[in-house]
């Protein structure tokens, strides 16, 4: 088991991070305090706008995460904000991964930015597939895997495309088996029957967790990903972001929706509702062979002809995402939760195709 004592940041850390001096900006060295602010070069005068944005925001956007960290139990200290959690995951890579040299470990079919950022840091990538059909992790397979060049490890729960939930007890195994960080990404958390694994960064100093403001919160927008982790790990995350990684728009009107949670609550029991509707409905039509269980805020729908019924709904106006392509995938559709006339139409469409 890697405990707290035998986890080593810094032995995992690519040198050139160790050492790095950080950006320090203007706003830094005199936070919250008053005075005229000549030191950022800003335009003095204001905005060209009824609101001023002249200023530039806080670098760490303390006020949000005091917000944030009210809702997930959390200190700031173990928060870090980013411009999607796309860039916290493409953080994680500069931080931890030499290229050319250094290896990751993914778990398709899963989320495709981890392996696109892999790509763009030329970082290998090692992938141990998904059981077919159950989507669960092969724990065993990505345990034989790791070597001492994989530094990071990506869990996907509720994975993306397939919207399963994976069990607790493999994500566990790796965590005790692995030096390196394990990534799990709970974009799609409000939406499953179980809870997030944050109560165990205080058991695993290795785990990193991921979720958005993209998905339940109603705001993909505005770029506001969040990244948990031990204070360690978030240091080393505010030591590379660029100084003024979300802009002061987005934090604002991200501190102003935390105040209306309970939409947001209402919102996820109504999309979970439409999604059993949805799978209900599906199951009932003849050219789908299968949908399998969701813990997301969408579904994956095998069919008889994927392309063709993908293009039937394309020229209706109706656009899914079309997986089939994807291994384990073949012959299947993903399906966003809509609202009720959105889901009625498309459940109205797809009968179409199959009474013609
Ligand atoms: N993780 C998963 C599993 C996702 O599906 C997505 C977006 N589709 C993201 C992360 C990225 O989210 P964000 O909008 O916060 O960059």
């Amino acid at each position: 088991m890697i405990t707290k004592t035998l986890f080593d940041l810094n032995s995992l850390l690519r040198p050139n991070i160790k050492q790095l001096v950080p950006y320090s900006s203007a706003r830094d060295e005199f936070k919250g305090k008053e005075g005229i602010f000549l030191d950022a070069n800003e335009n003095s005068f204001g905005s060209p706008l009824s609101e001023n944005y002249n200023r530039y925001p806080d670098p760490l956007q303390l006020g949000l995460k005091e917000k944030i960290g009210k809702v997930k139990g959390l200190p700031t200290e173990n928060i870090f904000l980013g411009n999607g959690s796309d860039e916290a995951i493409d953080i994680l890579f500069r931080a931890f991964c030499i290229p050319g040299k250094d290896k990751v470990i993914i778990c398709p079919p899963t989320y495709g930015m981890y392996e696109v950022s892999a790509n763009i840091n030329d970082v290998e990538v090692k992938k141990v597939n998904l059981l077919p059909e159950s989507f669960q992790l092969n724990s065993d397979k990505i345990i034989e895997a790791i070597d001492n060049k994989t530094k990071l490890i990506f869990v996907c729960c509720p994975n993306n495309p397939t919207g399963n939930g994976v069990k607790w007890l493999d994500i566990k195994l790796i965590l005790e088996s692995f030096k390196g960080i394990v990534i799990l990404d709970e974009a799609y958390i409000n939406f499953a029957s179980y809870r997030s694994l944050i109560p165990e960064l205080l058991n695993y100093p290795n785990l990193v967790i991921l979720q958005t403001f993209s998905k339940a919160w109603g705001l993909a927008g505005l770029r506001i990903g969040m990244a948990f982790a031990s204070q360690q790990i978030i240091d080393v995350f505010n030591k590379i972001k660029p100084p003024y990684n979300i802009n002061a728009l987005s934090q604002q009107k991200a501190i102003a929706a935390l105040s209306n949670i309970e939409q947001v609550n209402v919102w996820i029991k109504t999309i979970v509702a439409e999604r059993e509707l949805l799978i209900k409905k599906l199951g009932l039509l003849s050219c789908v062979i299968k949908v399998y269980p969701s813990e997301a805020n969408f579904v994956l729908v095998k069919v008889t002809d994927a392309n063709e019924l993908y293009t039937y709904l394309s020229r209706q106006q109706l656009v899914v995402r079309n997986r089939s392509k994807v291994e384990l995938c073949e012959g299947c559709l993903r399906i966003t939760i809509g609202t009720k006339e959105e889901n009625e139409k498309l459940i109205t469409a797809i009968k179409q195709y199959a009474d013609q």
